[in-house]
């Protein structure tokens, strides 16, 4: 029987786990963490989707024409296509699985208007989709380990992939409790490891979402794709720990920004883009809250009690919580944060990547969000990039046989050793803080060839003596070795934004502030012996 490794259980790795079970295919389902823990539990805002019940002008080519406008036309037309003719479907199977939607005193669906998009159509379940989504999943996935075709793998980590001549056998998972490395072999391989948030420290979301499996298998052979699009919320809380995200759907229930100026608010985005000013798109959000270079509030006060209760209540608990401010009273002080990935491993239409047998599916991947995602698109493109790898590599046979990596293996295991006798006088931990700091300082929301270059030449330096790190005992053995993936990852970000001289979506440069034709197009990127190279797809041979 054939068996398939999926790397990462977040929304994307149980979509795809189930959809293969559901094929009667055996999967070994692995993370560190439970899928409880994963950043998918933290979406609040909701899903998208054109359905019978959207208004009447709503339509499908409506949302795909939106996602398409607000990726700034460098998304695959056929794969957003896809992603959005299937969301109605993606909707009654969650709610089939046991996912309840919010809905209206006349039992209606509620939906909510996202940035960016031309009609309500972001389905909720009050401040926790993600985690209703999940619950669901996770339920749906126990039912198949019950069955023998899922077995779920905890406390392990992706540490390399096992490829050779352009194939993926399988991969090295390392064990955290006995901090050993263990080869599995697949049929193939699905990676559903997120997004990059730990390039940038602090950020919305997970810790356990940092970019290392993508900077890894991008050094043995796999392409990048669009790592400059890098989305900044335009509402987030600082905290002590972490940006608490402040979600979309305030704005979208009517929230208003402003500043202050002699004693009186200035509406700003209102007053520049009309009264839909506050609901444009994220990246357009975030900057003019940059350029505004004031301290900015969101008020939802006017709504009221009973409003805010019903549909904010995770906003009016976390500002109350971290802050001590009453929303229903006080507005909000707010700021952009890094928050979503639009790039990642390139793949194409069926997920898998340029290393055959290997597939990218969810944050992890670049495929439906251009240059700037839609809020509630992400969900979607999760779920439904699962169930399209899932259905692509169940098809094929097993690889007709498997070569050698004894050699490989033995090098491994050589160097994860060798980590644990160095001597030198950085600790990880250290080069993970000046890492943060580098990329917020030269990969924010307004960037410069210089800045770049100088982000370059940092991460260079971070590279040059990562090597010889001391093992750092206050982190995990993971943390320790995962830096020189984080790294490379940081690297090939920064390059395809020195490579991108324009401004799109997410990626502005101060010194080129407008879109240029010859540029529409994703940034591929590759590596080879520590040389990094980009090139645009002009030939779009991963967008459609
Ligand atoms: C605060 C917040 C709110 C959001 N709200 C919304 C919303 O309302 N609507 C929307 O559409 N999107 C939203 N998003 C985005 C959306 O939640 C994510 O894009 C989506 O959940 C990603 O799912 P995923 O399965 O790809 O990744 P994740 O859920 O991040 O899962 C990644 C998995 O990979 C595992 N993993 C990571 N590294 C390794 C490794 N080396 N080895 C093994 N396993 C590994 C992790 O443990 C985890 O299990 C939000 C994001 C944030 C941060």
């Amino acid at each position: 029987m054939k068996e398939v490794l999926v790397i990462g259980s977040g929304i994307a790795g149980l979509s795809c786990a189930i959809r293969c079970a559901e094929n009667n295919v055996r999967v070994i389902l692995v993370s560190p963490q439970p899928s409880e823990r994963a950043q998918s539990v933290m979406a609040a805002g909701g899903i998208n989707a054109v359905t019978m019940q959207c208004d009447e002008c709503d339509s499908v080519s409506s949302h795909i024409e939106d996602t398409l406008r607000g990726g700034s036309w460098i998304a695959g037309k056929n794969a957003v296509t896809g992603l959005c003719s299937q969301a109605q479907d993606i909707i009654k199977y969650l709610e089939h699985i046991g996912t309840v939607f919010s809905i209206d005193s006349q039992g209606q669906p509620r939906r909510r208007a996202f940035g960016g998009q031309s009609h309500k159509r972001t389905y909720f379940c009050g401040s926790s989709t993600g985690k209703q989504i999940v619950s669901a999943l996770v339920m749906e996935a126990r039912r198949f380990e019950a069955a023998g075709l899922i077995t779920r793998k905890l406390h392990t980590h992706f540490h390399s992939a096992l490829i050779k001549d352009g194939m993926c056998y399988g991969v090295l998972l390392f064990d955290e409790l006995k901090r050993t490395l263990t080869p599995f072999y697949a049929s193939a391989v699905v990676m559903a490891t997120g997004g990059q948030n730990a390039l940038f420290g602090k950020t919305t979301g997970s810790i356990l979402c940092d970019g290392y499996a993508a900077g890894r298998l991008f050094m043995q052979g796999a392409l990048l794709k669009n790592l400059e699009f890098i989305q900044f919320h335009p509402t987030t809380l600082e905290t002590d720990q972490k940006r608490m995200l402040i979600t979309e759907a305030a704005r979208g229930e009517g929230g208003r920004l402003f500043y202050e100026e002699g004693g009186r608010r200035v509406y700003f985005m209102e007053d520049k883009f009309g009264a839909n000013g506050n609901l444009m798109t994220r990246d357009i959000v975030s900057r003019e809250i940059y350029a505004t270079n004031r301290e900015v509030f969101l008020d939802v006060s006017f709504l009221g009690d009973r409003l805010i209760a019903e549909r904010l209540q995770e906003v009016c608990d976390l500002c109350l919580k971290y802050r001590g401010i009453d929303i229903c009273t006080q507005p909000i002080p707010v700021a952009p944060s890094v928050h979503f990935f639009m790039g990642g491993l390139a793949v194409h239409l069926n997920h898998e990547t340029n290393i055959e047998r290997l597939y990218a599916v969810g944050e992890c991947a670049s495929m439906y969000h251009g240059a700037n995602r839609l809020g509630g698109n992400s969900l979607l493109a999760a779920l439904y990039g699962g169930v399209v790898a899932a259905d692509d590599l169940c098809q094929r046979t097993a690889p007709p046989h498997c070569p050698s990596f004894a050699q490989f293996i033995a090098h491994e295991e050589r160097h994860l050793a060798a980590h644990l006798d160095s001597k030198s006088l950085f600790p990880v931990t250290y080069i993970r803080d000046m890492l943060a700091d580098t990329m917020h300082d030269c990969m924010g929301i307004v960037r410069t060839e210089e800045g770049l270059t100088e982000g370059i030449d940092a991460v260079e330096y971070y590279q040059s003596i990562a090597e010889h790190l001391r093992y750092d005992s206050s982190v995990s053995m993971y943390a320790n070795y995962s830096l020189t993936g984080i790294l490379a990852t940081a690297h090939a970000s920064l390059s395809c934004a020195l490579a991108r001289n324009e401004s799109r979506g997410a990626h502005y440069r101060d010194d080129a502030p407008q879109s240029k034709d010859g540029y529409a197009y994703a940034t591929l990127v590759s590596y080879d012996d520590g040389a990094y190279r980009t090139w645009l797809d002009k030939e779009q041979a991963y967008e459609s």
